[in-house]
């Protein structure tokens, strides 16, 4: 028997299912939805989705998701360049920034080590990460990997890399559930584990 879904909401449902967190029902009830707000609503989402990819690059110094090379954080002049927030994705910094607490630089990693699905450190950026410090204004690292195994193996690894690097190495301290996700956590609950972050 042939689908009573017209061939456009199949289309568009292909591609919501394979989003994080969408099942069938959520992908349903986003159709339902988009078929019955403002059709200039519609097209505005629509344009935002293609610009996303066309806009937005990571900043080849720290990895973060920007639209201008430097990224505004490492062209920042009023930040402090003696502080890098080593972080596994580039969206984390945004939970970071809304803590108001922070005002050094950051360098996402794009990932964490896991032997078993085949990351190594070559997979990362853990390579420009040990040439920013080399190239000597960094003072400190603070390692803000994720709570979970692969998160604290990858900060061990990054500290053993660093230990004659001359750099202060630190690690934010409890509050932060461990098997979480650091963007998860409430901005108080991460302003104080990076207040209270301990020596590595
Ligand atoms: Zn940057």
């Amino acid at each position: 028997m042939r689908s009573l879904k017209p061939d456009s909401v199949e289309r568009l449902l292909t591609h919501l299912v394979r989003l994080p967190g969408v099942g069938n029902r959520t992908a349903r009830a986003l159709i339902e939805h988009l078929l019955t707000v403002d059709a200039t609503e519609v097209e505005a989402l629509a344009a935002a989705l293609a610009d996303l990819r066309r806009t937005i690059h990571l900043c080849s110094q720290c990895f973060l998701l920007t639209q201008e090379d430097p990224c505004p954080v490492c062209s920042d002049s009023g930040r402090d360049h003696g502080a890098i927030l080593v972080i596994e994705e580039p969206t984390t910094a945004w939970a970071v920034e809304e803590t108001h607490e922070y005002r050094g630089l950051y360098h996402a990693l794009l990932g964490h080590l896991s032997p078993l699905h085949g990351v190594g450190p070559e997979d990362l950026t853990i390579d420009a990460l040990l040439a920013r410090v080399a190239a000597g204004s960094v003072r400190e690292v603070i390692l803000a990997t994720n709570p979970t195994v692969e998160g604290e193996t990858t900060a061990l690894y990054i500290a053993r890399r660093l230990a004659d690097a001359g750099v202060d190495i630190s690690r934010p301290a409890s509050g932060i559930p461990v098997g979480g996700e650091l963007a998860a956590v409430d901005r108080l609950t991460l302003a104080q584990a990076l207040e209270l972050r301990r020596k590595l």
